[in-house]
C-alpha cells in the first residue's frame, strides 16, 4: 500500500521518513491526488449556477459525493449532508446555529474532559451569547469517560456534544449508551468524529447522534472540506450560519428566502475541488475497508505500546481498554518538545504539546506528551524506528 502514498518515500534528516503524525493530519493515496487533478485539468467550473455542460457534470459528481457520504455515515438522507470547512467550522456552526435555536439563559451544555479545543471554544462563546454554561464529564486516570454518575449531569442540559475518540489519548468512548440517555431526556447530541471516522464505523443511526462532524484531511481526503451530518428535522429548523450566494430561494432589499437544506447551510461557492478529493478518500477506505485497516493500526498499536512499556523512564499517558491509533507519552527529564524535535532527527514525524486538549492534559499534570499515532500506511519497520529513536533520545539526555 506504501506505494500509493508519494510522499512517504522520502528521507528526512538521510533517514526514511516514519510519519507517526497522522492524528493530526493523514497524507493523501494517489488516488485523491490523481481526482483532484484531473478535476482541475478537465472537469473544472463552478457548480450549480451553470446551463452550461462543464457545470452541469461537475454538480452531477458534487451531489453524487453527497450521497457517498451520506450512505458512508449511513444518513438517512443525503440532504443530511452539509459540507463544511472543517471539524471546527462544524462545531461553531452547531454552536452558532443550533444555539440560537435551543438554548436560554441557564441552560446548560454537556461536554467531557477529552475534548479536543474545537469542541470547548465555540461553546464557551455561545454561553456568553446565550447565557448557558458548561458542565463537564470527568475521566479516570486511564483516560476513559466517568460514567458512574452521567445522569446526574444531565439537569439542565440542552446540549451534550463529546468526542467519539480522544486525539489526545486514542480512547474510544462508548457514546451510544450515552447517546440514548440523553435523548431520552430531550438533549441534543452531538459527536466529534474527527479523530474516529478514519478508524471506526460512524452510523448515525447506530449512535443514535442528531449532529456528526469530521475532517476530510484526518482520512486521506484533502484539507479544506468537513461534513456535518445534522438530523433533517433539526437542520431545517436551525437558523442559517453564513449567508450570501447560493443558500438562498430569492433575494430582494426587503426580504430574502433561504434555500432547503442543505443548501442554506453552504453559502457562497463551496470547496468543489476539495468535495471531489473527499469522495475519493472515501471510495479508497471503502476499497481497502474500514474494519481491516482498523485490524491492521490496532496490531501495530498494541505492538508498539508494548515495545514503549518495556523501556525504562517511560510512561504512557491514556491506558483506557479501548483505544484507536494513538499512544501518547512521556519520558522522565525530557520536555517533550525536546524529545520531538530528536525524533525528528531520526526522520520519526510525531506530535509534541497539548494537542488542542489542554484540559486532558492539565487532567494528568503534565505539561505535554509526545504522541505517536498510526494510520494504514504504517508498518512494523516504522515500530521498530520510532522505538530505537525514543532510545536514542534517552541516551542523548541522559
Ligand atoms: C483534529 C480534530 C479536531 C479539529 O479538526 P480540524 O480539521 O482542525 O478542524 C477536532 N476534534 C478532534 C477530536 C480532532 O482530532
Amino acid at each position: 500500500m506504501r506505494h500509493e502514498f508519494p510522499i512517504l518515500a522520502q528521507t528526512i534528516h538521510g533517514q526514511p521518513l516514519t510519519y507517526l503524525d497522522n492524528a493530526a493530519s493523514t497524507q493523501k493515496p494517489l488516488a485523491v491526488i490523481d481526482a483532484m487533478d484531473h478535476c482541475y485539468r478537465h472537469e473544472y467550473s463552478n457548480i450549480h449556477r451553470g446551463v452550461h455542460t462543464l457545470s452541469q457534470r461537475l454538480s452531477a459528481r458534487y451531489d453524487a459525493v453527497r450521497e457517498k457520504t451520506a450512505r458512508f455515515l449511513n444518513a438517512a438522507r443525503p440532504e443530511e449532508i452539509v459540507f463544511t470547512k472543517s471539524t471546527t467550522e462544524g462545531l461553531n456552526l452547531l454552536a452558532s446555529s443550533l444555539g440560537e435555536l435551543v438554548l436560554r439563559p441557564g441552560d446548560k451544555i454537556l461536554l467531557t474532559t477529552l475534548e479536543h479545543h474545537a469542541n470547548i471554544v465555540p461553546w464557551q462563546r455561545a454561553c456568553q451569547r446565550f447565557g448557558a454554561e458548561l458542565v463537564v464529564l470527568p475521566i479516570n486516570d486511564a483516560g476513559e469517560l466517568d460514567t458512574t454518575h452521567f445522569s446526574d449531569y444531565l439537569d439542565g442540559v440542552k446540549i451534550f456534544s463529546a468526542a467519539l475518540v480522544s486525539n489526545a489519548l486514542g480512547t474510544i468512548n462508548d457514546l451510544a449508551p450515552l447517546i440514548a440517555e440523553a435523548k431520552a431526556r430531550g438533549i441534543h447530541t452531538i459527536v466529534d468524529a474527527a479523530q474516529a471516522v478514519a478508524h471506526l464505523p460512524c452510523d448515525v443511526q447506530a449512535l443514535g447522534c442528531d449532529f456528526l462532524v469530521f475532517s476530510a484531511h484526518k482520512i486521506y481526503g484533502p484539507t479544506g472540506i468537513g461534513v456535518l451530518y445534522g438530523r433533517h428535522d433539526l437542520l431545517d429548523a436551525m437558523p442559517p450560519y453564513q449567508t450570501g450566494g447560493d443558500m438562498i430561494l430569492s433575494v430582494s432589499f426587503e426580504r430574502t428566502h433561504y434555500a432547503a437544506v442543505p443548501q442554506k447551510f453552504e453559502a457562497g461557492t463551496p470547496p468543489i475541488v476539495e468535495v471531489i478529493g473527499l469522495g475519493a478518500a472515501l471510495d479508497w477506505v471503502t476499497d481497502k475497508g474500514l474494519a481491516d485497516l482498523a485490524a491492521h493500526e490496532e496490531t501495530l498499536r498494541q505492538a508498539a505500546e508494548q515495545a514503549l512499556t518495556a523501556l525504562p523512564c517511560l510512561r504512557i499517558i491514556g491506558t483506557a481498554r479501548h483505544k484507536a491509533a494513538v499512544i501518547s507519552f512521556t519520558l522522565d527529564g525530557i520536555h517533550p518538545h525536546d524529545a520531538g524535535t530528536v525524533l525528528d532527527q531520526h526522520g520519526v514525524a510525531v506530535r509534541a504539546g497539548q494537542h488542542c486538549a489542554e484540559p486532558v492534559m492539565r487532567r494528568f499534570g503534565i505539561p505535554a506528551t509526545i504522541r505517536a499515532s498510526f494510520a494504514a500506511y504504517n508498518n512494523h519497520d516504522d515500530i521498530g524506528r520510532l522505538v530505537a529513536a525514543v532510545q536514542a533520545t534517552q541516551q542523548l539526555f541522559q
